[in-house]
């Protein structure tokens, strides 16, 4: 019998900004909690960021701990099952989103095929990465890279009342 997979600490990037964006996080973290293979170890508060590249209505965005059994190309698979669940269409690019799951760093693997880039290739110019990924892990985010994104405006949320 094969041996099971050993487990391996990812972090995934969440954003929506149609709909309830941030219920749609709560509902992708929940259902993220759910599946085989992946243990929420942290999940960082919700922030609310203006589109960048985008346009429509502001983001809901935060950055979640995983330890999963899943390879990384599986993980992906897992994430955009979630993100069609939740009805994500992708009309052009940047469109606006029900839901966006982008899996940031998976261990120390550095991983580059046509359909996965791994680290995020552009984690590194959105403060509404690094900023919830600081929160949950500070050691993998550098004050230089904080400082490279300062100028963009992101603020926690409100917890939600009742
Ligand atoms: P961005 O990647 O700049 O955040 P986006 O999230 O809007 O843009 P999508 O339309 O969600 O882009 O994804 C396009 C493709 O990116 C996906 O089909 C997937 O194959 C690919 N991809 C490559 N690397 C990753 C990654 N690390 N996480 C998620 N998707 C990735
Ligand atoms: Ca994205
Ligand atoms: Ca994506």
């Amino acid at each position: 019998m094969p041996a099971p997979r050993a487990e391996v600490t990812a972090f995934v990037a969440l954003g929506a900004n149609l709909g309830d964006a941030g219920q749609a996080l709560r509902e992708a973290l929940a259902a993220l909690a759910g599946l085989p293979g992946i243990r929420v170890l942290r999940a960082s508060r919700l922030y609310r960021t203006a589109p960048i590249d985008s346009s429509g209505p502001d983001y809901i965005n935060a950055v979640v701990e995983i330890a999963t059994t899943l390879t990384a190309p599986a993980l992906l698979d897992a994430l955009q099952a979630l993100e069609q669940a939740a009805g994500r269409e992708r009309p052009y690019r940047n469109a606006p989103r029900t839901l966006d799951l982008d899996l940031l760093l998976y261990g120390e693997s550095r991983i580059q095929s046509p359909t996965l880039t791994v680290p995020h290739p552009r984690m590194g110019d959105r403060a509404f990465v690094l900023v919830p990924l600081h929160e949950i892990a500070p050691g993998r985010v550098s004050r230089e890279a904080l400082d490279a994104v300062a100028g963009q405006p992101i603020e926690p949320c409100q917890p939600q009342r009742g």
